[in-house]
């Protein structure tokens, strides 16, 4: 786009999927100002993401029941109704935008789902077809405008509301939007930790921004660690997906032996966080520097692994494994939150004018655990629905000129410093708030990042930005589960192996810098 206006009617962060279905819903109701970080093309979620919808044959019942039992008690039932009534809408909606360039999407099963109930394009790139279907209609709305590269540093607020958004341009020189409402839609924030499958983007930007702002955050604790990312050096860490051990890959152990029946009856189809754990726990065993395990395929079909996993296929053959003849060294790696900013059904904060949505917020549909497949749902629902809320909000914005600001800030030089202490909390988070946390692990994380904290006080550059929101974010997400005493859905902790309802059938909310139990 020419220029950043200096006011609009909707600010949106985020060119994801919750973010453009939101904006789509705005456009009705004024002019929406979408802010995207890099790219949008690139904001893809970029692998092999089938999204859940309810087939024809599909039960209700059935997907409500798979869900709440993901969540282990802390899903927020009337969250999980609207997903599963407004998502059959939401894809039709969906289908009907992308078939302007053909998109050809499926039906298929994804454990642990009951039933055939996952969407699929042709291939294993369903994540990039949503996105795309949704820039075609956004591109169709006049109303809508996106800024690509352009980094919000904060929230500007005015008497406790939100009332429009500091950002660094695309050249690095600060400038502010006024608006009715701000949307959050900036995804999750794997990069807390060392082993990702999210992409450098996902930096924690929202959550921090938000908490900046006064707003509440919510079971932070819950971080899904998906079991099997590829796992080579200096190669991103490429989601391996479950559909690969849903067509008979097997995992083996450094000395290519298979381990997952002594770890639980379903095998390699176990929960996510239970294959993790086994895999953490063989890794341990065999005391490898730096370990790994194995995922094998090349007992199946060649042709059919080829055909039904073109992506994995040739993404695994760049770095010379060929998944049909070669074992694939594997380990787990962050991949969903399920918490983030505390929002109702709607989107709503508990600051005005603000709102959240997509893998960012908390709305309690996932609870302590995410269904596989059930993310990408969840943004185009709650993306619509906050798009719709915020609407109400539209009124005239304060007309106020925004003076371009002396200090022209800079999107770089690379700061080694940066780095190594980006570094320092990835380690931190990985080793000691990661998939097997101890009380001594924690209180050694939380007062690391204590220690960290003066180093952050004044971030200049984009990078020093993410690297004071990653900084925040990991230790507002340490403090809440050193407060969870229990161990529930992805939150694993070694001296409290059982659920304790009693005192934690709760949400986790960081209020400021207390951490209190809610229902
Ligand atoms: C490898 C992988 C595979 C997955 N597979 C599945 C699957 O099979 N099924 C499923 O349902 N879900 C899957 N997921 C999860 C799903 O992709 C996410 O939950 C979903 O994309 C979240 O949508 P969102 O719109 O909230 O965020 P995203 O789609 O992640 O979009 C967030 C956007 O915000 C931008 N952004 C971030 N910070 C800022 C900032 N400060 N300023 C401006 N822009 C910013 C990012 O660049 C990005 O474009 C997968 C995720 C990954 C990483």
């Amino acid at each position: 786009m020419k220029g950043l206006p200096a006011e609009t009617d909707f600010v949106v962060i985020g060119a994801g999927v919750a973010g453009l279905r939101a904006a789509i819903e705005l456009a009705a109701a004024g002019r929406v100002l979408v802010l995207e970080k890099k790219k949008v093309d690139s904001g893809a979620p970029s692998q092999s993401p089938p999204v859940t919808a309810l087939g024809d044959e599909d039960e209700l019942i059935l997907h409500l029941q798979d869900t709440l039992a993901a969540g282990d008690g802390l899903c927020n039932p009337a969250a999980v109704k609207l997903l599963l009534e407004e998502g059959p809408g939401r894809i039709d909606e969906l289908i009907a935008w992308g078939k302007h360039h053909g998109t050809k999407l499926v039906f298929g099963l994804e454990s642990p789902h009951s039933r055939h109930r996952s969407l699929h394009s042709s291939g294993d790139t369903t994540g990039n077809e949503i996105l795309r279907a949704l820039c075609v209609k956004a591109e169709s709305l006049k109303h809508i405008s996106v800024a690509e590269f352009a980094f919000p540093t904060h929230l500007l607020t005015d008497a406790g509301r939100v009332t429009g958004v500091s950002l660094l341009d695309e050249k690095g020189m600060p400038h502010d939007v006024s608006c009715s409402a701000v949307l959050l839609a900036t995804g999750g924030f794997g990069q807390l930790f060392r082993n990702t499958t999210n992409r450098d983007v996902a930096t924690a930007d929202g959550v921090a921004m938000a908490y900046r702002a006064g707003a509440e955050l919510s079971d932070l604790e819950f971080v899904q660690f998906h079991p099997t990312a590829l796992y080579m050096k200096k190669v991103p860490r490429f989601l391996l997906s479950a559909s690969l051990r849903d067509e008979g890959a097997c995992l083996r152990n450094i000395e290519l032996n298979r381990f997952m029946s002594k770890y639980h009856p379903l095998g390699e189809q176990a929960p996510r966080e239970l294959v993790s754990r086994a895999i953490v726990h063989e890794m341990e065993v065999s005391r490898a520097k730096d370990p790994f395990v194995y995922l094998d395929m090349t007992h199946l079909n060649a042709a059919k692994v080829q055909k039904r996993f073109p992506r994995i296929y040739a993404t695994c053959m760049q770095h010379n494994v060929d998944i049909t003849e070669d074992v694939i060294p594997v380990r787990p790696a962050a991949h969903c939150s399920m918490g983030g900013v505390r929002t109702d059904l709607d989107g709503k904060t508990n600051v005005p004018g603000l709102y959240a949505a997509g893998e960012v917020a908390a709305t309690g549909v996932h609870g302590a655990n995410r269904l596989p497949s059930n993310s990408l749902l969840e943004a185009l629902v709650y993306g619509a629905r906050a798009g719709n809320a915020m609407r109400e909000q539209a009124k005239p914005v304060s007309s106020s000129k925004h003076e371009p600001k002396a200090a022209a800030l800079s999107n770089g030089p690379v700061d080694a410093g940066i780095e190594e202490m980006i570094a320092q909390i990835q380690a931190l988070m990985e080793n000691d708030v990661g998939i097997v946390r101890t009380r001594a692990g924690m209180q050694k994380a939380v007062k690391g990042l204590e220690d960290m904290a003066p180093r952050f006080a004044h971030p200049k550059t984009r990078r020093a930005h993410e690297a004071a929101n990653l900084h925040l974010v990991g230790l507002l997400l340490a403090r809440s589960a050193q407060a969870r005493e229990e161990s529930r859905g992805a939150h694993y902790r070694m001296e409290y192996p059982d659920h304790d309802d009693k005192k934690f059938l709760k949400h986790s909310v960081v209020r400021g810098d207390k951490v209190v139990f809610l229902f």
